[in-house]
């Protein structure tokens, strides 16, 4: 029988991995550090993601897009945030948050109008949900849509947008915003130039992905045309809750990477460095991070795989796993950076090494998209409607 990689299940898999590790190594890897430390975003680079066809990933082919499905969303995050987690952080509010969401739910004149800027990369899109008070209860966001005429008017503050900003004063070009209407919550397309939309703030002074932007978005009688609802009034809880799934999924993979590289880093000092006249890894204390650190990255990853292989992009239905594939990768990334720190010892805390800015964008993994304690709590509520699940 022939055996299959789970990792890269047929040939255009392994080639899409291959094509974003080589793009990642000669492009994305030079410039990581210094955009880390001046907390800018290299637009010119995400426009090659473009080129590459990596912005349309999921957008079906009848629309432009390379139609492919979670898996190679999987590796296109994997292989990008292996060398650069900030930059990848952008792709995936462009790409996931933005354009798969969009894609799926808009309708054909929107996709018309949209759709090629976006996978173009002419045009850097986010997604807003989170608000000033509003995070993990998401459900009690503030902003509202009234509509008057053949216009909705949107009042309210979105918070922690990545993309909302493209440096201290350029807005990013297009969002995906939810907002409460008559009828519950709906979505809506907003452009930059639409009146009553403006930058709040650029935030600065993150700790980790410093290379993507993170913004506080402001909506004052903010003219929204009616043919910018995405779907019927009231119907984006449903949308929002589906992308939240690949989301989840796609955050994991970013683990992964993360995990990957430490767990390369580490290997390869704790030959080279030595101690007492001998390399470090002759150190059982040395081994047990080494070996405690890939058993776990691998357990992360092939229940990272094994969900996005049974994940439908149209019809979503694997929340318990997308939330449990994010609990376990991004505690696992955050463990294996720290590990790395230790077997790196002093240079490990310096940013020669790769180790020091990948330990600091671990954390946020553990809080965007939704934060451990969600997962858990969204696992427990599933599992306690469904034991079927469990085996
Ligand atoms: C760098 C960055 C980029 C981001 N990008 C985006 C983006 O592009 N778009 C967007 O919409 N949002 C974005 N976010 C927002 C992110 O999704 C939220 O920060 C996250 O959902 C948590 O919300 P909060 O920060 O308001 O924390 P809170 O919800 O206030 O949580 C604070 C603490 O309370 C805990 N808690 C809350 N409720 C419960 C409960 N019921 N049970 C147990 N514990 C609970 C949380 O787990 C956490 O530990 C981004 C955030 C950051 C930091």
């Amino acid at each position: 029988m022939p055996t299959i990689d789970l990792f890269s299940p047929t040939p255009e898999h392994a080639l899409l991995r291959q094509t974003v590790r080589d793009f990642a190594r000669e492009q994305v890897e030079p410039q990581a550090l210094a955009y880390d430390r001046e907390e800018r975003f290299n637009l010119p680079l995400f426009r090659q993601l473009g080129e590459l066809g990596l912005l349309g990933i999921t957008v079906p082919s009848e629309y432009g897009g390379a139609g492919m499905d979670a898996v190679a969303a999987v590796i296109v995050h994997e292989e990008l945030s292996a060398v650069d987690p900030g930059f990848c952080l952008a792709y995936l509010a462009h790409t996931m948050l933005f354009v798969n969401n969009f894609c799926r739910n808009a309708n054909e004149d929107q996709r018309r109008r949209y759709l090629d800027k976006v996978m173009s990369g002419a045009w850097v899109g986010g997604m807003c949900m989170t608000e000033p008070a509003a995070g993990t209860d998401v459900l009690g966001m503030k902003s509202q849509a009234v509509r008057r005429g053949d216009s909705y008017f949107l009042n309210g503050r979105k918070m922690f947008i990545t993309n909302g900003a493209l440096d201290d004063k350029t807005l990013g070009d297009i969002f995906l915003v939810y907002a409460r209407t008559d009828k519950g919550i709906s979505s809506f397309v907003v452009e930059k130039g639409f009146p009553g939309f403006s930058l709040g703030q650029r935030l600065h002074g993150k700790a980790g992905m410093r290379a993507s932007m993170t913004a506080e978005l402001v909506f004052e009688d903010c003219a929204v045309p009616v043919v910018n609802r995405l779907g019927e009034e009231g119907e984006s809880t449903i949308h929002m809750m589906r992308n939240l799934e690949i989301e989840r999924v796609t955050i994991g993979a970013m683990s992964t990477g993360i995990a990957a590289r430490c767990v390369e880093v580490m290997t390869r000092y704790a030959s080279e460095r030595t101690a007492y006249g001998q390399p470090i890894h002759n150190f059982g204390q040395i081994q047990r991070y080494i070996g405690d650190s890939y058993a776990q990255y691998m357990a992360a990853r092939t229940y990272l795989y094994h969900t996005a292989g049974r994940m439908s992009l149209d019809k979503p239905g694997q929340r318990v796993d997308s939330d449990g594939v994010k609990l376990v990768a991004t505690t696992m990334a955050k463990q294996v950076a720290d590990n790395a720190m230790q077997v790196l010892g002093g240079y490990g805390y310096f940013s020669e090494y790769v180790v020091e800015r990948l330990w600091r964008d671990a954390k946020l993994l553990e809080i965007g998209g939704g934060t451990i304690e969600a997962h858990q709590k969204n696992i427990t509520k599933d599992l306690t409607r469904r034991m079927d699940l469990i085996r």
